[in-house]
């Protein structure tokens, strides 16, 4: 089968011929129906994220399970599932105290070896998954069965950008009706994150973000102020439309430093500051000590939205199918997996807000 695969830092992924390793008891086959192009594998491509190479990419994705092995109970041959690209294995200390995104076994599902190169070395996926490809090999406890007609593009937004975004809003901010909301950043997770803020009944969404065609797609999906760094200090002008105060949320979904302080200075005093985006793994955020003390913010990390994915999956599906939560709009191309080098050219021009590979 086909799959896209990293060979080092900073080259484009290769379009190869892999064999799939033979599934173990506990692994289900699925057939990738559709896969997005996220910040993070281009992130990896970068070198952002060490990831030691040769690696299928992709984390986010969505398909029909093929075959099961002989101890899977949870799906069967034919179910639909989203892959979650932390595993959720019911067992470990954070599974059982609700916190199944911080799963313990999230690196040992993404050390597995899966599949074998033409030249005979052994690949292991991305997450445990590797969505680009043509089918993936993964443990159990990665997919969720979900039963909906949704397509299988906007299925696969929910295996990462949509649940990490909405569940930024909805699970760790915990965004009250009538209150105020500032996103810096609005490509897939950023336009996520407001969907989860205007689903939560935020009041006012501040848009943070250069690129014009991402404020426009932020207002199409919530957002009330649109905010052009170009125009000037984006705090300042967020505070100008706040009484001076700020926002009672500010949610950061790019992953730089000097983003992450300025998520920080746009929340007001008392108020909840996210990080939602990825920062380099050597990255250090430098903050203000007498503000971190007398301010009061509350200064949260968010893995994968806090989300529980059995619980949160289904529960998403059922915004989008309501028409309160608005994929298709998220979706900017349809592309082919060998146009996947092509995707992160368009993302870091910012032409998109999501490639999905279909
Ligand atoms: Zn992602
Ligand atoms: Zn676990």
């Amino acid at each position: 089968m086909k799959a896209a695969i990293f060979v080092g830092p900073e080259q484009p992924l290769a379009i190869e011929d892999v064999t799939p390793n033979p599934p173990g008891p506990r692994d289900v086959v699925v057939r990738v129906a559709a896969s997005g192009v996220c910040h993070s594998d281009l992130s990896i491509v970068h070198g952002y994220v060490p990831l030691p190479p040769p690696c299928v990419l992709g984390h986010e994705g969505a398909g029909t399970v093929e075959s099961v092995g002989a101890d899977v109970r949870k799906v069967q041959p034919g179910d639909r599932v989203i892959a979650s690209f932390v595993p959720a294995c019911g067992q470990c200390w954070y599974c059982m105290h609700e916190k199944t995104n911080l799963c313990e076994n999230m690196f040992a599902a993404s050390m597995t070896p899966r599949v074998t190169l033409a030249d005979g070395r052994i690949a292991s996926c991305m997450t445990g998954l590797g969505t680009f490809a043509e089918a993936m090999t993964i443990d159990e406890t990665s997919v969720v069965k979900v039963d909906t007609d949704l397509p299988d593009e906007q299925l696969a937004l929910i295996g990462c950008g949509v649940t990490t975004g909405v569940g930024a809003a909805l699970n760790t901010a915990r965004v009250e009706p009538g209150s105020s909301v500032a996103v810096i950043g609005c490509g897939g997770v950023g336009n996520a994150v407001i969907q989860g803020a205007r689903i939560a009944g935020a009041a006012r969404i501040f848009a943070v973000d250069p690129v014009e065609m991402k404020r426009k797609t932020a207002e199409q999906l919530g957002a009330t102020d649109l905010v052009d760094p170009a125009d000037g200090d984006p705090i300042a002008q967020v505070q100008a439309l706040t009484g001076g105060r700020g926002t009672d949320y500010a949610f950061e979904v790019i992953g730089l430093p000097e983003t992450i302080v300025q998520a920080y200075n746009t929340a007001r005093r008392g108020g909840t500051v996210v990080v939602v985006g990825m920062p380099r793994m050597d990255a250090q955020v430098t903050l203000p000590g007498w503000q971190l003390f007398s301010d009061e913010k509350r200064l949260l990390g968010c893995v994968y939205g806090s989300a529980q994915v059995q619980r949160d999956f289904p529960r998403f599906i059922g915004l989008v199918e309501t028409g309160r939560l608005d994929l298709g709009t998220m979706v900017s191309r349809r592309i082919a997996l060998d146009e996947v080098n092509d995707a992160f050219r368009a993302m870091e021009a910012g032409e998109v807000i999501r490639s999905v590979i279909v």
